[in-house]
């Protein structure tokens, strides 16, 4: 492990070491700049890393750059922003002073925070990642805890026959935004699980997010078996063994890890079932404190959060018993449980040969919530299994519903707008809905030559890859051709990317292939797609989709009007999503959480065109898109037919003719307000500000305020001021 920095910096420009090591500069504009603006080809070919850029630029450019007054002016600036914002009052401190001594600890399997920092596979990882930025910006004290992939998610190519190829590559570690946590003796820092009947060493790296620092833990020592040495190489491998080793790891490695950093949380929240085992290790340090396990599980409840993340039931991690036993047969002993105590509380009725980890999280958290307002409902619906004596709808699971960090999600040509004809000042208080009342004051034409800046870009970046690809000699003719080399900027463009799983339905779009190739071949009103998205590795039926779409892509029946950019990921998405004109949702009702990508869309200016789902259902009102209603009392065979209708009548009948409707400087002036509908009704409510706030207001506090020496309180419903509470849908 490379215990120090080699970077070796100009003393007048020396802060930016400190800069590039904290993410900050990430969601900041100008920061972004200011390394940009020290070599643009090295920014662009280093993946917009400065940490990278900053060890291979050659020196004398730093010295150049040092002496270049516009730049040092520039790096003032800059540096002046980032230590003001780092210590000025926050949102917090000012609402909550007395609070200021609690510490969150934020528990998640992935973190997206930039690409240089590839530790995640899709959404659970970019909300984690949006956390924090938001928990940085509002003040609210908080540490996150995850590992360090060295090799993380994999990379996406595309055969020539339409098949996902899973490329690993190794991260290098001294390029990357971390730094290994020392002792005092500047060793690293260790901390010891026991896995079966072995002990595994951690080491633990830190980034800093903005205010938020995040502990990421990693096996990948010399005293570890070339196995343990692997165990936190990948995310998501299929083996279930390994996978149950791994939240051992982060959970009850987690816990011990900050207890040797001497960081002492008072509310702990798990970011989904894969981090639940931290509740049993608070458990099992009370009871060696000499508590009983119930007083144990009594506190651990009432400073517990527990989010919620997976309406399918197979998405909600389970271990049979028998694994269990082999990993914690030493370890109940030390709960005060025995095998049957113990395996109980992670264990339902209707499955008992098995150990859920949401089953565990619900027990063991007095605070518990799903994602969206109709997941809420949704998750009542599911687990009522666990409180079988109370109504459904005032099962114990509140919901906050998902929001994005908006400056990270925002291009720069919008916010442009939002800062020149609404508030200079706009992101202070982009979670104020009456900011957005006065949207219209920016000009059709502004808003429009925007959004045609940023189509014009996402289709040069994707046929700048298609070039890519065909010179290296990396695929056929047709295979260039369906990444996109013949997309048009002048055409109505969807786009369409996620993680391909059957209950997302990619390919309902693709379900009358006559009818919609008359969408995309119409000689004056013309459509094109542009799809993404990975399959996990192990999903055969996944990859089966996206094979299906790259085998229409290269079908000149097509016209080229269909294309499959490979490796969706951030990066990927910081263009294609802003650069589309409909982002579109296609899932099965009830299955899908929230979705976020739509909200990225939205904070862009982009229409959003979906199923009545997630954070839709809640977020669509008849203006601001388009919505596909759907029948619960259908088969899943049938909803696919009807909702791929209703897709293809609102696409040809409401879509098509209202994009295509310009004056005579091509303004569409109908398609402008569909636009700025989205941009008013959208941006404050599904912001992670809003979700943050909400968090702490309604979970956080709670937790913080429960007082441990009172007996437990009954499980009941926690009423919510704000939203009115859902009831699921007859079909969930
Ligand atoms: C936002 C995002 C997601 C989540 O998208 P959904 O709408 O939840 O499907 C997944 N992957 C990446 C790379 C993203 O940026």
């Amino acid at each position: 492990m490379n215990t120090d920095s080699t970077l070796k910096l100009p003393r007048r420009i020396a802060g930016l070491h400190e800069l590039a090591y904290n993410l900050w500069w990430s969601w900041h504009q100008e920061a972004r700049e200011l390394f940009k603006s020290l070599d643009r080809p090295l920014w662009k070919i280093t993946g917009h890393n400065p940490v990278k850029l900053l060890h291979q630029i050659p020196p004398y450019r730093l010295v150049a750059a040092a002496e270049d007054t516009a730049f040092v002016k520039h790096y003032d600036a800059v540096m002046d922003k980032f230590k003001t914002e780092i210590v000025a009052p926050t949102w917090f401190c000012n609402n909550y002073p007395n609070l200021a001594a609690n510490l969150v600890a934020y528990f998640s399997m992935e973190f997206a925070f930039h690409n240089s920092l590839p530790l995640y596979a899709g959404g659970l990882g970019v909300l984690a990642g949006d956390y924090c930025k938001e928990a940085s910006d509002l003040g609210i004290p908080m540490v996150a805890v995850g590992f360090m992939y060295p090799q993380g998610y994999f990379s996406q190519r595309i055969s020539d026959d339409g098949w996902q190829q899973e490329l690993y590559h190794q991260l290098n570690f001294n390029e990357a935004p971390i730094t290994p946590i020392l002792t005092i003796q500047r060793q690293p820092l260790k901390v010891k699980v026991e896995l079966d009947s072995r002990t595994v060493t951690l080491a633990v790296w830190l980034v800093n997010i903005g205010r938020v620092k995040v502990y990421l833990l990693d096996t990948n020592l010399e005293e570890n078996s070339p196995t343990d040495r692997q165990l936190t190489a990948r995310l998501y491998s299929g083996d279930r063994e390994l996978r149950l080793q791994q939240e051992i790891v982060l959970g009850v490695g987690g816990v011990r890890m900050l207890r040797a950093l001497g960081i002492g949380p008072t509310i702990w929240h798990a970011n989904e079932g894969h981090t639940v085992f931290m509740m049993l290790e608070r458990c099992r340090e009370l009871v060696e404190q000499g508590m009983d396990f119930p007083q144990a599980a009594e506190q651990v409840r009432n400073t517990s959060i527990f989010t919620t993340h997976t309406p399918v039931p197979a998405g909600n991690d389970a271990f049979q018993h028998s694994l269990m036993e082999k990993y914690f047969r030493n370890y109940w002993n030390s709960l005060g449980l025995n095998r049957e105590t113990f395996l109980k509380i992670g264990t339902q009725d209707s499955d008992n040969a098995s150990f859920n980890m949401t089953v565990l999280g619900l027990r063991m958290a007095q605070q518990r919530n799903g994602v969206s307002q109709l997941h809420g409902a949704v998750c009542r619906n599911m687990w009522h299994c666990i409180w079988p004596e109370t109504a459904e709808n005032d099962v114990p699971i509140a919901a906050v519903t998902n929001g994005i960090h908006v400056p990270s999600w925002i291009a720069p040509q919008i916010a442009r707008l939002y800062a020149k004809y609404l508030d200079e000042n706009w992101f202070a208080r982009h979670d104020d809905p009456t900011l957005w009342e006065s949207i219209d004051l920016i000009p059709d034409e502004e808003i429009w030559n925007a959004h045609l800046w940023l189509k014009n870009k996402l289709i040069s970046s994707v046929q700048a890859r298609a070039r890519q690809r065909w010179s290296e000699n990396g695929g056929s003719p047709a295979s260039v051709l369906a990444m996109g080399a013949l997309l048009d900027a002048e055409v109505l463009t969807i786009g369409y990317s996620r993680r391909f799983t059957d209950y997302k339905r990619a390919s309902l779009i693709l379900r009358d292939l006559n009818r919609l190739k008359k969408l995309l071949k119409d000689n004056l009103r013309p459509v094109q797609i542009i799809f993404a998205g990975k399959a996990h590795p192990n999903d055969h039926h996944g990859k089966e989709l996206i094979q299906e779409v790259c085998n229409l892509a290269r079908s000149p029946e097509f016209g080229g009007r269909i294309a499959f950019v490979e490796d969706y990921d951030m990066h990927l998405a910081r263009y294609l999503v802003p650069g589309v004109d409909v982002w579109l949702n296609t899932p099965r009702p009830t299955q899908e959480a929230s979705g976020t990508s739509g909200m990225k869309a939205a904070v862009n200016g982009v229409p959003h065109l979906s199923v009545l789902d997630g954070w839709w259902y809640e977020a669509y009102n008849g203006t601001n898109g388009w919505a596909i209603h759907n029948d619960a009392n259908l088969n899943p065979a049938e909803q696919d037919a009807a909702d791929a209708n209703e897709l293809y009548h609102i696409l040809e009948d409401k879509v098509v003719p209202l994009y295509y409707d310009h004056d005579r400087n091509g303004v569409p002036h109908g398609w402008i307000q569909m636009v700025k509908q989205t941009i008013r009704s959208n941006i404050a409510l599904f912001s992670a500000r809003r979700m943050l706030k909400e968090y702490t207001e309604q979970l956080y506090l709670p937790a913080a305020q429960a007082d441990t020496s009172l007996p437990q309180k009954s499980a009941s419903a926690e009423e919510h001021p704000r939203r009115k509470k859902m009831t699921a849908p007859a079909n969930s």
